[in-house]
């Protein structure tokens, strides 16, 4: 069958995620602010044509890390913590400064699993991020990483956006990343990798295309995409991976840009 790329713009409501790489330079932890206006001018086109869009983005951890640079390790759980208090704080402001630009509002939402498993509180956040969408302000969401612990936290943004997502019942789940999308191989180890365009069955095949890649700051990785993409095919909405790291990271998937589609099971090739 041949692969169809997803119509973002016939979505009604998106989630978009945003990787660490992309919003954070890697070398000095600065907000990477020209490629923000990018994409926030990507999103507030969407809004332009009667779309919603939900931003969960990354990204605290590697901002405030930098803080710490003295230490030559890696952080602790306890340092970590610290640094995302410090880097969510820049975050938001980057992202508030973008959208106020073109007179958006915006609104953190900060969840940890807990907040996700318990159906009061799962509830009370699907009713705040449905008043924000009707009161013209984005949400942007991350994982309140400074008071989720082990037990709770979802861990990584790629299935919190999954779940968020799911909860705002969104047609379209983009995780922008810095990988084109699922390679057949690891394409850094295998110059012959090819890139799926088009996942409809998560198969033992495609689970060990995924391997284990975890980011420099980011906690996710190929395999925490693939979970996401599970819970997105089971929930009935499309996700697709892109590599986000170019100015205008949405439109370059809308111009037919190399990305990975996930179709849901109830689904015909749309
Ligand atoms: N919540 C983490 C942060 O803001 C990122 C988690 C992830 O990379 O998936 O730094």
């Amino acid at each position: 069958m041949a692969a169809s790329a997803v119509q973002l713009s016939s979505a009604r409501r998106l989630t978009v995620k945003i990787g660490s790489a992309l919003i954070a330079d890697a070398d000095t932890g600065e907000i990477r602010g020209p490629w923000l206006e990018t994409l926030i001018e990507d999103v507030v086109r969407f809004f332009a044509r009667g779309q919603q869009v939900l931003i969960v983005t990354s990204g605290a951890v590697a901002v405030g890390s930098y803080h710490f640079k003295q230490l030559d390790r890696s952080l602790r759980i306890e340092e970590k913590q610290a640094a995302a208090a410090i880097g969510q704080v820049r975050l938001m402001f980057a992202y508030e400064q973008s959208l106020k630009r073109h007179r958006f509002g915006m609104a953190q939402v900060l969840l940890t699993g807990a907040d996700i498993d318990d159906q009061h509180r799962r509830l009370n956040a699907r009713s705040a991020l449905q008043q924000l969408l009707k009161v013209g302000a984005v949400p942007v969401i991350n994982e309140n990483d400074t008071t989720a612990t082990a037990e709770i936290c979802v861990g990584d943004n790629d299935r919190l956006a999954a779940q968020v997502a799911q909860l705002v019942n969104a047609d379209v789940l983009v995780l922008l990343s810095n990988v084109d999308g699922l390679f057949t191989e690891d394409p850094h180890k295998n110059p012959l990798a090819r890139l799926v365009p088009e996942v409809r069955c998560i198969t033992p095949e495609i689970e060990a295309m995924a391997g284990h890649s975890p980011g420099r700051h980011g906690a996710g990785g190929m395999v925490t995409k693939l979970m996401a993409a599970r819970i997105a095919m089971d929930a009935g909405f499309d996700m697709v991976i892109a590599k986000g790291n170019k100015s205008y990271p949405l439109a370059a998937i809308e111009k037919g840009g190399p990305s990975t589609r996930f179709v849901p099971l109830a689904k015909d090739s749309g």
